[in-house]
């Protein structure tokens, strides 16, 4: 586990809801527009074709199959991340990407194992629990302690010596009165990062944390949590919402007592891969602009949202771009970043790796929000340069997708470090209210995403990549 704490100045208003690994500041930043001026003819032109194939060949989902069924567990450092490659890979050939390979990133490989947890003693009740991503095991045959619930540090380091040798039951709820949902994950989700890190410091045995999520729900919220050297390591998991309320009640009433039993183990670091392919320019072929998402998937549920949807979105956008005999200008070079969920290092080895040619790279532009609705952009943009893309992406509008929220940060964890690095960057924005009822959970699967939805969403993604390859 790195101990990359990934805060994005992301706009007050527009974060969408891509959150996968930690939590995200909101910051100053322009209110989401709708974009304003008339759309150039063969601009629409093109922005109607390719959604309408979009939603004729319906091959966005196709994609979104192909890889769940051909990696269904494809968390970094695992087996099923390497058939994932195998896939993309081969996926890419068969669109008639140009340039298809691997580029090697070195991985971390955590790996879960028996998740148990009880109420025990009188009205003892079952818990639904998850290791959390980077964890720790608990004592061989689980450990045993009382649990004391608390909403914030703040309140945790008041508590002192009455923490020591109990189970810290993080309970803040992520925020119900947020529009943005992205933005409720940001304001509760330290809890989950740092939650262990804080119980350690005050000598408690494990942390507790009520999952990321505003529904009241059976379903446990893995995700990425951290340690600190200088501070003892305790084992961490995420409980079930309805579970957490249900101990919150018990807590009302008197004493808990909860046993936690946890075999997660952290294996050393694996060799594994992004994986590239390019639509060339035909006018200015080693100007690049990035498209991507994230290979990698937490291992309850199949990824489908997270970010399966990326990963469909930016191949489906090459082959519509292809289909539609759209040839951009400047070469489209597709993405699939690895350990975007527990590293990060994927983005950070692409940016590496190409640090001779960044200053060749015109935008990269990232998908990591769910399969859901497209609703627009945000950009890192701003003032004139903002503006001029905002008239050209005009056409999005017609698809419902034409909000542009400029100065707003990476627009994604993978290229972020391509934003650090000066190039402009672009997130897709999609209507977030349901992502965090599936995120990191079993029940992020095929059935949560609809294929019209994911369609649109490809559509946009390849009209946004042909403009600002050819801007
Ligand atoms: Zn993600």
């Amino acid at each position: 586990m790195t101990e990359q704490r990934w805060i994005w100045a992301l706009v007050g208003a527009a974060w969408l809801g891509a959150a996968c690994q930690s939590e995200r500041t909101a910051a100053a930043a322009a209110p989401p527009q709708a974009l304003a001026s008339a759309a150039e003819p063969e601009l629409a032109a093109r922005c109607t074709a390719l959604a309408e194939r979009a939603l004729v060949d319906n091959q966005a989902i196709v994609l979104l199959r192909g890889l769940l069924d051909a990696a269904p567990k494809r968390l970094s450092g695992s087996p099923g991340y390497e058939a994932a490659v195998r896939w993309g890979l081969d996926t890419m050939r068969a669109i008639g990407l140009a340039n298809v390979r691997t580029e090697p990133v070195l991985v971390p490989h955590w790996e879960r194992g028996v998740e148990q947890a009880a109420v025990v003693g009188p009205g003892g009740m079952p818990l639904r629990v998850t290791a959390l991503g980077g964890s720790i095991a608990t004592p061989e045959g689980g450990l045993e302690a009382e649990l004391i619930e608390v909403r914030s540090f703040e309140e945790l380091a008041s508590l002192g010596a009455r923490a020591q040798g109990k189970i810290v039951f993080f309970n803040r709820p992520m925020p119900r009165h947020l529009r943005r949902t992205g933005q409720a994950y940001g304001e509760a989700v330290p809890q989950r990062s740092n939650g262990a890190i804080e119980a350690g410091k005050v000598g408690a045995v494990a942390a507790l944390v009520r999952s990321m999520t505003t529904a009241i729900d059976g379903f446990p919220h893995t995700g990425a949590m951290h340690y600190d050297p200088s501070i003892p390591s305790v084992p961490a998991a995420a409980v079930a919402t309805a579970d957490a309320e249900a101990l919150a009640a018990r807590l009302r009433q008197g004493p808990v007592r909860v046993r936690l039993e946890l075999g997660c183990r952290t294996l050393p670091d694996v060799m594994s891969a992004n994986v590239l392919g390019e639509l060339r320019g035909s006018e200015h072929p080693e100007q690049i602009v990035v498209i991507g998402g994230h290979l990698d998937a937490w291992d309850l549920g199949r990824g489908a949202h997270d970010d399966g949807a990326g990963i469909a979105h930016v191949l489906e956008a090459a082959r519509l771009l292809r289909a539609c005999g759209i040839a951009p200008k400047r070469t489209i070079r597709v993405v699939l970043f690895a350990n975007e969920e527990n590293g990060l290092r994927g983005g950070e080895a692409y940016a590496k790796d190409h640090a001779e040619e960044l200053r060749h790279h015109v935008a990269a532009l990232e998908t990591d929000g769910g399969g859901f609705t497209p609703l627009g952009f945000s950009c890192s943009l701003r003032d004139e340069a903002a503006a001029a893309i905002r008239r050209r992406f005009a056409p999005l509008q017609d698809l419902g997708a034409g909000l542009f929220a400029t100065g707003s940060g990476a627009g994604g964890a993978d290229i972020g470090p391509l934003h650090r690095a000066g190039v402009p960057c672009f997130g897709l924005w999609v209507d977030g209210q349901k992502y965090f009822d599936y995120h990191h959970t079993a029940q992020d699967d095929l059935p949560a995403v609809h294929e019209r939805e994911l369609a649109l969403g490809a559509a946009v993604v390849a009209y946004a990549a042909s403009v600002l390859a050819d801007q």
